[in-house]
């Protein structure tokens, strides 16, 4: 759905007053109206209209999978020119509804670990199409009279290369007439991309942020992201610092889990020495084996030792919870799954540069 000034300029080239755009936000960000059919306060024209000319969701869903306990559902979408991404959203034990969306479909910079990283980059999301994600399943639990909790941007792509378009949809995301879901709520993760990390600071919408380290040196952090070619540890431990100086804000800290690559305890030494002293948290990542990369995941028993030497730092360190792994709910692997069952069609490779913005 567009953005509600987007929308209201749109009518009004038609001569069709605000307050019509008003109904439709509303209709279908707090009613879960899925068609233009079933918003009755709007004139029977004018929602033949709108559904030919405004689509409520710019993307398609074309597959669904739910784990068998239930817990996680992904959705994999096909977009207006055939593209297709995924979208997941886990029920926690908690009560939290969680989400995780795309901000690319496929991915340019291709850790070694990733099943997106193995794809070919398609393009970079609108807004809109970063933000129906969230509408798809905002909608599907208003029917079962529950709501979305929190919002990751951790599935496909780095959002910091779409700025612009990831931070427009997280307005509208976070927009009170609409979806309503509060900044705080809602995570932005970087594999390190410093400008976008700096640009965070000035923003006035108070997401947190999330940083996919995975290694606590530069030489290792290179062999499983390359990104760390452009960026360096060093780089990136500067624009955090500065981010939370100028921010006075958490950041969580990302680490995968991968058997005999960062899981040592030297390694875990090497990390609580990196971050100790920083208002932070750690999430270790139990890794979900992608059946597509020849990499595995720590054994339970290295992660609980890692964590333990992480924390004699006094650093705040948590293994995560990992749902949905009957459903390969890792970015990627359901995109990857269709490919190959020529679900998607070739996706256009494209060249874009990582900009100074
Ligand atoms: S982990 Fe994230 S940044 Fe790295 S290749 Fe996958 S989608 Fe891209």
């Amino acid at each position: 759905m567009l953005a509600t000034q987007d929308l209201i300029q749109k009518l009004e080239t038609k001569k069709i007053p605000r307050y019509r755009a008003i109904q439709v936000i509303h209709a279908v960000c707090k009613e879960g109206k899925t068609s233009y059919a079933t918003i009755t306060t709007l004139p029977l024209e004018l929602q033949r209209e709108l559904e030919t000319e405004v689509p409520i969701l710019s993307l398609k869903q074309v597959r669904q999978v739910a784990s068998k306990d239930g817990s996680t559902i992904k959705t994999l979408f096909e977009l207006h020119d055939g593209l297709k991404i995924e979208a997941v959203l886990m029920h926690f034990k908690d009560g939290r509804h969680t989400v995780c969306i795309s901000s690319q479909a496929g991915c340019q910079l291709g850790c070694k670990f990733c099943a997106t990283g193995t794809m070919r980059f398609g393009r970079n999301l609108t807004y809109e199409e970063i933000s129906d994600q969230v509408l798809f399943y905002a909608q599907q639990l208003h029917h079962q009279d529950q709501r979305i909790s929190n919002i990751v941007l951790m599935g496909m792509g780095e959002p910091f290369m779409n700025y612009d378009n990831v931070l427009k949809a997280l307005r509208v995301i976070n927009d009170p007439d609409g979806m309503n879901i509060g900044a705080r709520n809602i995570t932005v993760s970087t594999s390190g991309i410093c400008e976008g990390i700096e640009k965070l600071i000035n923003e006035d919408l108070q997401v947190n942020l999330a940083v996919s380290l995975h290694a606590p040196n530069q030489e290792l952090r290179k062999k499983i992201m390359p990104i760390a070619n452009k960026y360096s540890l060093e780089q990136l431990m500067t624009a955090i610092k500065n981010y939370q100086d100028k921010t006075h804000r958490r950041i969580s800290y990302e680490y995968v889990m991968l058997k005999g690559i960062n899981d040592s305890e030297e390694v875990a030494h090497q990390l609580g020495k990196l971050i100790q002293g920083q208002l932070c948290h750690v999430n270790l990542i139990p890794y979900n084996a992608t059946g597509i990369i020849n990499i595995e995941g720590s054994i339970p028993e290295q992660i609980r030792k890692f964590r333990d030497i992480v924390k004699e730092y006094g650093v705040p360190v948590t293994i995560r919870v990992t749902l949905g792994q009957d459903i390969q709910a890792a970015c990627g692997q359901l995109a990857n799954k269709a490919a190959k069952e020529g679900e998607i069609a070739k996706q256009k490779p494209l060249e874009v540069q990582i900009k100074n913005s």
